[in-house]
């Protein structure tokens, strides 16, 4: 289980994580929704480490102060200061947002450089499994990653962090700016992949719809902090869900 306490995140004086208190249960899927600019990303970045990087970088170009508060315990571990890359060995693997595709690799290589904190035997087994669960990427092994659709790509990116064994699967809007159709699909394959793997799996978007019915629990964020959670059937049921995210 991921436990999230009292997190704040500041980029210099402005606030983009507000006193989050929230936890992802093991095995479980766990929905974060908020607007553009609700602290999604910054959230996403905060459990990978990802985040402790940027603030060294900033810190020695003396450009902006970025100070976080608070802390996140994964499986009974503190992981507040750990290094991105041992939170990754951990199995703490993030799926960013936009995707990130090696443009000029082939779809094969993509999954293979995800692959690089398994053994072989891992490595074949999770790469037959992605082909199983997106079965377009097995005649799509040899394209450059750069000439996929954004289905394409989002399957791939999903495939490439599966390849690293992860044990939580952080994937910031996956969604994002995909056809109805496949939006739909996606959501099924995330849902299949946790009922399939018991991989636990934390999910941010901006729209719940398509997200809500495959989630055990959600959070709802508004300006850094968590303004709302519940089941999934709760938050379908939420009168201030359904006008802010359904439009209803
Ligand atoms: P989006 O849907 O646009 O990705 P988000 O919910 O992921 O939004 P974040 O990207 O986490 O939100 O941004 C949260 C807040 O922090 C916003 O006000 C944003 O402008 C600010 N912010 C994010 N990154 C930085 C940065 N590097 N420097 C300064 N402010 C930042």
């Amino acid at each position: 289980m991921l436990e999230i306490k009292n997190l704040m995140v500041f980029y210099e004086n402005a606030i983009a994580i507000n006193n989050i208190n929230m936890k992802c249960q093991s095995e479980k899927v766990t929905g974060v929704f908020g607007a553009n600019s609700a602290g999604k990303s910054t959230l996403m970045y905060t459990i990978s480490g990802i985040i402790l990087d940027v603030k060294k970088k900033e810190e020695m170009k003396g450009g902006e102060r970025i100070t976080l508060l608070g802390n996140l315990t994964f499986e009974g571990t503190d992981i507040t200061l750990m290094k991105p890359s041992e939170r990754a060995k951990r199995g703490i693997i993030l799926c960013p947002e936009r995707r990130r595709i090696f443009a000029e690799s082939s779809t094969l290589e993509n999954l293979k450089i995800g692959g690089y904190l398994a053994t072989k035997a891992q490595a074949k087994k999770t790469l037959d499994y992605v082909f199983t669960i997106f079965p377009a990427l097995k005649n799509l092994k040899r394209r450059e990653g750069g000439f996929l659709s954004g289905g394409e790509q989002q399957m791939l990116a999903i495939g490439r962090a599966l390849m690293a064994q992860p044990k939580l699967l952080l994937l910031d809007e996956p969604l994002l700016g995909l056809s109805p159709l496949m939006e739909a699909m996606l959501a099924r394959a995330i849902r299949d992949i946790n009922l399939q793997t018991q991989i636990t799996i934390l999910i941010s978007e901006q729209y719940a719809r398509p997200i809500l019915p495959i989630i055990h629990h959600g959070y709802i964020l508004e300006n850094g902090g968590a303004v709302l959670e519940g089941s999934s059937q709760e938050l379908m049921d939420n009168p201030d869900v359904k006008s802010a995210y359904f439009g209803l």
